[in-house]
């Protein structure tokens, strides 16, 4: 079998280097807001590129808290609008409703999946305060025309930055385009934990301590709480993984630019269409690699069949859950369609290049 993701293999490239740094947290004996997790943010912060960088439980707290700090600081309140792409993976739309803001569904750009400024005027509204682009798949939302869009119309940038830990743009990173931005270290994503873990990145030192405040209980000093706030922190053990892994970020990252270049260059089949991107741009960090075909069940089974194994992201969009039936009735060609024709196929850090060649024969005969 041609696994999707090997964790266990990808993990054990740094076993000696990880194991090292986690048994010096279990011999400290300082599990929570310690040494180690300041030595993440710094080192993640460096890395992206901003000032601030706020370790969080997971992604989706990442984002509720940018959300919720920004209703904290009188930026945005309950019924405020904010332009979310509608074929997201549904963190991006909880975090919106759980801080009581509307999401306004748009369409993605056609070639790409990603949010764009074309058609977005149409969604404004005397009410939209905000914008969440997410780098769907690792690949960056084109921040140059968003940010101008956004400017123009007074709105804030929340970027999701759960898939695209690296992705850049004119020389700048997914995590320091917009006002802030969310990370989830998802064990899954790019940059993955040994468990739940996620990030806010911000240049904005007043939405920074905000954050900080309302993932330790709104609390500043110990018993003293100003706001309310949640339990939300990055733990030791988590960031001692993933200080020692953002070191090989870059290299598995160029790992999975290699097979994606491949795969563009190699599978050669009309029923199937690719991914686009523009190769010099630097802007797509294959956290997946996704095709599209019209009998999606009958090539997933093909795959299958032949010992690879292959991911739908994502079946249903969030208009169509069941959590969401106030949203069910919402028309959403593309997005619905998208939904019945994507297919994730294998790409990963430790993919053997045998494995890599022998999803391109399978994918041609198809
Ligand atoms: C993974 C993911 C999240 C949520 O991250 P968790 O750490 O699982 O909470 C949010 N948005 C997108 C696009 C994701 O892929």
């Amino acid at each position: 079998m041609i696994k999707f993701l090997d964790l266990q293999k990808i993990n054990a490239q740094y076993g000696a280097e990880i194991k090292a740094s986690v048994q010096e947290v279990i011999d400290s004996g300082w599990y929570i807001l310690g040494n180690k997790v300041k030595a993440f943010e710094e080192a993640f912060a460096d890395y992206c590129g901003v000032k601030h960088c706020i370790g969080v439980a997971n992604g989706l707290d990442a984002l509720v808290l940018i959300l919720n700090a920004y209703v904290e600081l009188g930026k945005l309140k309950k019924g405020d609008e904010i332009l979310v792409p509608a074929n997201t993976y549904i963190a991006t739309v909880i975090a919106i409703t759980k801080v009581g803001c509307v999401p306004v569904f748009v369409e993605p750009d056609e070639a790409t999946y990603l949010l764009s400024t074309e058609g977005l005027q149409a969604h404004l509204s005397s009410k939209t305060k905000a914008m969440m682009p997410v780098h769907l798949y690792g690949q960056l939302a084109d921040m140059e025309s968003l940010m101008a869009f956004a400017k123009q119309h007074n709105l804030l940038v929340i970027e999701d930055s759960a898939q695209s830990h690296g992705a850049m743009q004119a020389g700048k990173k997914s995590g320091n385009w917009g006002h802030a931005s969310g990370f989830s270290f998802y064990p899954g994503k790019n940059l993955g934990a040994l468990g739940d873990g996620g990030a806010v990145t911000t240049n904005d030192d007043a939405l920074a301590e905000m954050i900080r405040t309302l993932g330790n209980y709104g609390s500043e000093k110990k018993y003293h709480n100003k706001v309310e706030g949640m339990n939300s922190r990055l733990d030791e053990i988590q960031a001692a993984a993933l200080t020692v892994k953002l070191k090989y970020l870059d290299k598995d990252t160029a790992y999975r630019r290699k097979i994606a270049q491949y795969y563009s260059q190699h599978i050669k089949n009309d029923k199937l269409s690719l991914p686009q991107w523009e190769e010099t741009k630097h802007n797509h960090v294959f956290h997946l690699y996704v095709i599209r075909c019209a009998d999606r069940p009958g090539l997933q089974d093909y795959l299958n069949v032949n010992h690879i194994q292959t991911i739908v992201h994502y079946p249903i969009p969030p208009h169509k859950q069941a959590a969401y039936t106030r949203y069910n009735n919402l028309k959403l060609p593309l997005t619905e369609k998208l939904s019945t024709e994507v297919l994730s196929i294998p790409i990963s850090p430790v993919m053997l290049w045998e494995e890599v060649e022998e999803v391109v024969r399978l994918l041609n005969l198809y």
